[in-house]
């Protein structure tokens, strides 16, 4: 039995979890936000229980330490010694990483070289990792890259058309993104088709404030929406996803703004946001819709849109489907997300079950039985992979 800390440290943030592995139970969990101002939240979840605080946090540091002192003195351990291991979430392992690796001086050389290719994600998962290794520096430390999942994609995928050197010179080409949250629920799915995964063909939808798709064909991935980094793809909660890339020096022009500001605008208020001018949560769009809001009403269809573009290809690039997932905030908590999408899929012979549909964050298929294609909703749990990964390194 040992325990293992899955961790994900965005550039304020430090999401956490506790985890009894091999059983797989989690034991706590948390997360600070708002690190660097004097009034940073720590939230940690014990037995079910929320428990929140406000205190200054000025630094990714004093938020593990922060977090590793309460486990202490909420006798969650009893000593640090516990922790037999910690998993990071790394966004960007570029084509260096094709699974997850023990953390060492030249893993943390390539992280930050690749840094490049992530500067929103990868500069926050090494604050993380630096954080605890200073505080806990004979814990091994596991990396588990988003990307990793997508490297099974053929050139034709994951290339764009554009000229040969610049993927030869700074390694312009699709990488994806979200890859343990589709690995985890198409092996899910494979569970509940009855077959192994390796004889499915399964396309899941991550849909959360960050969104994208997989097509994941005999268990390896074959394609993604996601591109050279999380702003390609479908619309999201503030991206916009794929747009023409002319529309980049268009409004430059027109609205005097430097590239570097535009792209800010195209990842931190486009798609919900930018379109419905009201929010960046579905569940404010939803609640738009039904006030009479046609922007949110917009800004919903043309996510669904894209969404039903990649699943009608991906269906086609695979040569069939055998079921499509829903999974991460939106797609696990909204009925009428995979309500739409699956009515919008209605020429694969889909159909939905309006009652089992009725569910939140719950495994559950949500199409008929007669329908050709099945959808499932099955939550996500990016954490478990990490805590697997790490445990198997560490133990190797
Ligand atoms: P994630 O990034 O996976 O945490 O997902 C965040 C998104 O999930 C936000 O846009 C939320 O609005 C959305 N979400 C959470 N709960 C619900 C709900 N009950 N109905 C619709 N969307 C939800």
């Amino acid at each position: 039995m040992k325990k293992i800390m899955a961790v994900n440290a965005g550039s304020s943030s430090l999401k956490f979890q506790l985890l009894e592995m091999p059983e797989e139970v989690v034991i706590t969990e948390g997360i600070v936000e708002r690190i660097g101002s004097d009034d940073g939240i720590y939230t940690i979840k014990i037995s079910g229980v929320k428990e929140r605080r406000v205190l200054p946090v000025k630094n990714h540091s004093i938020a593990v330490d922060l977090v590793l002192n309460d486990l202490i003195q909420k006798g969650i351990i009893h000593d640090l010694k516990e922790i037999t291991g910690i998993g990071h979430r790394v966004v960007q392992g570029g084509v260096t990483y094709h699974q997850s690796v023990l953390i060492d001086d030249e893993v943390i050389a390539e992280i930050t070289r690749l840094c490049d290719l992530a500067p929103l994600h990868n500069p926050a998962n090494l604050i993380g990792i630096d954080a605890f290794s200073k505080i806990l520096p004979d814990v091994k430390q596991v990396a588990v890259f988003d990307t990793a999942f997508h490297q099974t994609m053929a050139p034709e995928a994951y290339m764009y058309a554009i000229p040969y050197e610049w993927y030869e010179k700074y390694g312009i080409r699709k990488y994806g993104a979200h890859g343990t949250s589709h690995q985890y629920v198409a092996q899910e799915a494979a569970k509940l088709l009855g077959k192994p995964l390796e004889e499915c063909k399964i396309i899941t939808i991550h849909l959360g404030n960050g969104a994208s798709l997989a097509a994941v064909k005999n268990g390896k991935c074959i394609d993604t929406s996601m591109g050279l980094t999380p702003l390609g793809g479908i619309p999201m909660g503030t991206r916009s996803g794929d747009i023409d890339p002319a529309v980049i020096e268009y409004i430059s022009k027109k609205e005097n703004l430097s590239i570097t500001q535009v792209i800010n605008i195209l990842n931190k208020k486009s798609g919900y946001l930018g379109v419905s001018g009201v929010s960046n949560d579905s569940r404010d769009l939803e609640q738009g819709m039904d006030e009479g809001n046609e922007r949110c009403k917009l800004a919903i269809d043309i996510q669904y849109k894209r969404i039903a573009d990649f699943v009608g290809s991906y269906y086609v690039y695979m040569g069939g489907v055998d079921a499509i997932v829903f999974t991460a905030g939106i797609g696990e908590n909204s009925d009428r997300c995979r309500a739409e999408v699956v009515g919008r899929l209605a020429a694969l012979g889909m159909t939905l079950d309006e009652k089992a549909n009725h569910v939140r964050s719950k495994t559950t298929l949500v199409t008929t039985p007669d329908s050709k294609v099945k959808a499932y909703l099955i939550p996500t749990n990016e954490e478990l992979v990490i805590a697997r990964d790490t445990l198997r390194l560490i133990e190797a």
